[in-house]
């Protein structure tokens, strides 16, 4: 995984930075024990070494500022500066911490790469003395005199790579190293160079180091942001049984606040599933298991698959657990809606076959014909009902799978009449049902739209056959339509019925969606009518449609269709006469 990765990269290159440095540190304390002319030097010098043993910055600056000093010291120099290169401005540029000079005068002190005696000393890589600042022709006037240099020895700074056998592999030079001003007016001499560039090839690994350690805390700095906005939780726990990351994600699944880090995993995360498996990993290194936990977040019921791996260090050694929930509630829902599908698709489909085949069953064994024309009208008139539902749901079923694929159901626009499109379905209607009296309100001088006829007659169907099944007990159901502007008309289907709870107003357009309670289980149904009719209104039509309604009282669905279709109007199709 990307993030486990980064994780173990950034350690890596964490503990090689603490191990130059470390090594940076020896090197100084090595040179300083060597004995010298200014011995009294070297040894007040000594006295300043404190090694440091964590990589920080603070412990960098502070390591680099005693090395300038060890180095004014030793060379007794009055003055001693770093000069960095800076690859983007070209130019050799003082840094602090220098030893000698003032803030304001650090400031100053820059120079292009190619000019002067700190140019020439990081190009060709050779260190320079000079005598005489004030006369020779290679120093640069303005800084002999802001610094009030009198003679001056500069040596590069080189990093040098080396591999584990400490054999140089790679060189690089970063910039050079200044001592300006030999004390009591002596002059520098070929040991202060050789001295110098010790010190240089021990400060530039300390300058690298920095560099390095502060390009790593940005990197890190990315991924704690990167994992803190994952939508997967992550949560990370030291070997020692400390919280070492935890997202906000993975925080959510516990009900938890910002503060975590650093607690202890028994302390604040109250899942025994989960704190047995990661005493299993921390103890037993047990990694790579999977399980599933569900949860309570903000009343709702949540399911997380959890699963989990043990972060090694670069010597294998486990440094900790590391855990990722992968919020799944919404695919064991679909999982869950799909098999409840099945079983009703299974049912929707048995029932009228059934029906169909007892009332032609008896038809056929009726020899005698005891049957009068009425009941055999009536049993024809039902097997014709009864194969109409089964072409319906056989028509619902091969649209959503084309829908599914992402062909869109090829539209055929053409002008249509609602009016008389509306009275033809609210007809057909009225046949499959003696309880409800269905009111037909469409104004006979509607203007004609451009619509696909079949279509608009699925969505009319679909929606009185739903105001039909969803009021068992009868009452009024009206079809009304009006002109809403001029570019729009409006209908609406409504009943008398059960009504739909609130939070499902939205959700019954959704595929598979039912609502479930001891009215609606009692008609049968497969949740895919209304999905259906959606997508006929808005990708077939450029329409609108939505529903209101209270529960026990009656529900209204309104559809407003534009009077000519966008992909009509932009001229993607064409409108058959
Ligand atoms: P189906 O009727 O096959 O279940 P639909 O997609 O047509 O599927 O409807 C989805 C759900 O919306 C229904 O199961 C029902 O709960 C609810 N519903 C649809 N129309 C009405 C209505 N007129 N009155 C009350 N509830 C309705």
């Amino acid at each position: 995984m990307n993030w486990e990765q980064a994780y173990r990269e950034l350690l890596k290159q964490y503990n090689q930075v603490k191990t130059e440095y470390e090594r940076a540190v020896q090197r100084i304390q090595e040179l300083e024990s060597q004995p010298r002319n200014g011995a009294s030097a070297a040894a007040a010098a000594k006295a300043e070494v404190v090694a440091a043993d964590v990589a920080s910055p603070a412990n960098y600056e502070a390591t680099l500022k005693r090395l300038v000093r060890q180095i004014g010291a030793i060379l007794q120099a009055e003055k001693v500066v770093f000069m960095l290169h800076d690859p983007e401005e070209g130019e050799l540029r003082a840094y602090p911490p220098a030893y000698g000079l003032t803030e304001d005068e650090i400031r100053l002190l820059r120079v292009r790469a190619t000019q002067g005696v700190s140019g020439e000393v990081f190009r060709e890589g050779k260190p320079i003395i000079i005598h005489d600042a004030i006369t020779d022709p290679r120093t640069s006037k303005e800084h002999v005199a802001m610094l009030h240099i009198r003679n001056l020895v500069c040596v590069p700074l080189i990093l040098e790579k080396r591999d584990e056998e400490n054999r140089v592999i790679d060189r690089q030079t970063i910039g050079v190293l200044h001592a300006f001003n030999k004390q009591r007016g002596g002059h520098f001499i070929d040991e202060d160079v050789r001295l110098l560039e010790r010190m240089a090839r021990n400060a530039a690994a300390v300058i690298a180091g920095m560099r390095l350690y502060q390009a790593i805390l940005e990197e890190k700095e990315e991924l704690v942001h990167t994992i803190e906005s994952l939508r997967a939780g992550l949560l990370l726990v030291h070997h020692n049984g400390r919280i070492n990351q935890m997202n906000a994600a993975a925080r959510r699944v516990f009900g938890l606040g910002p503060d975590v880090l650093g607690k202890n995993y028994t302390e604040i995360l109250n899942n025994d599933t989960i704190r047995a498996m990661i005493r299993a990993a921390l103890e037993e290194e047990r990694e790579g298991e999977l399980v599933e936990i569900t949860v309570q977040i903000d009343g709702k019921e949540h399911i997380y698959q959890v699963q989990n791996a043990i972060v090694r260090g670069e010597d294998q050694k486990p440094m900790g657990t590391v855990m990722i929930f992968n919020d799944i509630t919404d695919i064991r829902n679909l999982e869950r809606m799909k098999s409840a599908f099945v079983a009703t698709v299974s049912h929707e489909l048995r029932t009228p076959l059934t029906a169909i085949k007892g009332f032609v069953s008896t038809l056929l064994m009726d020899s005698e014909d005891a049957f009068t024309p009425e009941d055999r009208r009536e049993f024809y008139s039902i097997i014709d009902q009864e194969t109409d539902r089964l072409t319906r749901l056989i028509n619902d079923l091969l649209n959503i799978a084309r829908i599914e694929a992402g062909e869109s159901l090829k539209p055929v626009y053409k002008h249509v009449d609602f009016y008389a499109l509306s009275k033809k379905v609210v007809m057909i209607q009225r046949q499959a049902t003696t309880k409800h009296t269905i009111i037909h309100e469409v104004p006979e001088d509607l203007p004609k739209i451009i619509a696909d006829e079949d279509k608009v007659d699925q969505i009319l169907t679909n929606l009185l056959s739903n105001a039909i099944k969803y009021s068992p007990n009868g009452g009024e159901i009206r079809v009304k339509a009006w002109e809403e502007d001029a570019d729009h008309i409006v209908f609406y289907v409504s009943d008398q019925g059960m009504g739909i709870p609130k939070e499902h107003l939205t959700k019954v357009f959704e595929k598979f969606h039912r609502v479930d309670n001891t009215d609606t289980r009692k008609q049968y149904g497969t949740g895919l009518g209304l999905y259906l009719v959606k997508h006929l209104v808005e990708a077939i039509h450029g329409g609108q449609i939505w529903v209101e309604s209270e529960v026990g009282v009656g529900s209204t669905f309104y559809v407003r269709l534009p009077k000519v279709p966008p992909a009509v109007k932009e001229g993607k199709e064409q409108v058959e006469k």
